[in-house]
């Protein structure tokens, strides 16, 4: 089973309502008009009077994932009575935005996920997007936070095995310093059969990548 993710990735309203109350939000709005000081702007004039209140709102949002959990998400599994314990679940495009945890900015892009469920039990595919977001929404570094999402599906489905990969854009290094706007960074991680089996990591990575559709 392959699936697309379009649309998996509308925010939970009751997660939202709930991070409201444990985000320190006049602490973030004191701190963004400290950096527009610090910057020589002038948080008073009148273009920037409620940009505090914005960014600090922005990102309450931006880390909603610190506050959330993949167990929440990966709990309700039901059984696929219809098809055989070898077949394999995969999800790709699942698209996700983050925010670099050494400059504050954001990178963006797509998850692809796959994993071969021990038995006949199975996720809702939307939970696997679910997933993806919650590690996505907080400060992060893109090599942990595929491992994440592949040691979470590891410990919460028990599967044979999981292959997600990552890829995307970050603004900190077309912006600054490297300044390489059309460069991608790609990373994976494998746990169990992928990890173990050249064979099935390359057959899956294939499936993944959209190699074995195009007969590449
Ligand atoms: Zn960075």
């Amino acid at each position: 089973m392959i699936a697309s993710a379009e649309s998996m990735c509308r925010p939970a309203p009751a997660r939202r309502a709930a991070c409201n109350a444990e985000v320190d939000l006049p602490r973030l709005e004191r701190a963004v008009r400290e950096i527009l000081i610090a910057i020589g702007e002038n948080p008073d004039r009148e273009g920037l009077l409620d940009t505090p209140a914005r960014v600090a709102r922005a990102y309450r949002d931006l880390t909603a994932g610190l506050r959330d959990d993949p167990a929440r998400h990966l709990a309700r599994r039901f059984d696929h009575t219809a098809g055989s314990v070898h077949d394999v679940v995969a999800v790709r495009d699942i698209s996700f935005h983050s925010m670099c945890e050494h400059h504050l900015l954001p990178f963006s892009g797509k998850a692809h996920i796959a994993y071969l469920p021990a038995g006949r039990k199975v996720v809702g595919l939307s939970k696997l997007a679910r997933t993806v977001e919650v590690y996505a929404r907080r400060p992060q570094m893109q090599e942990r936070l595929t491992a994440e999402i592949a040691d979470a599906l590891s410990s919460h489905l028990d599967p044979r095995g999981v292959a997600v990969i990552v890829e995307s854009r970050h603004l900190c290094m077309g912006m600054r310093g490297a300044c390489q706007p059309g460069a991608d960074m790609l990373t994976t991680a494998v746990r169990g059969t992928y990890a173990t089996d050249s064979a099935a990591r390359k057959e899956i990575f294939d499936l993944l990548t959209g190699r074995s559709a195009r007969g590449v």
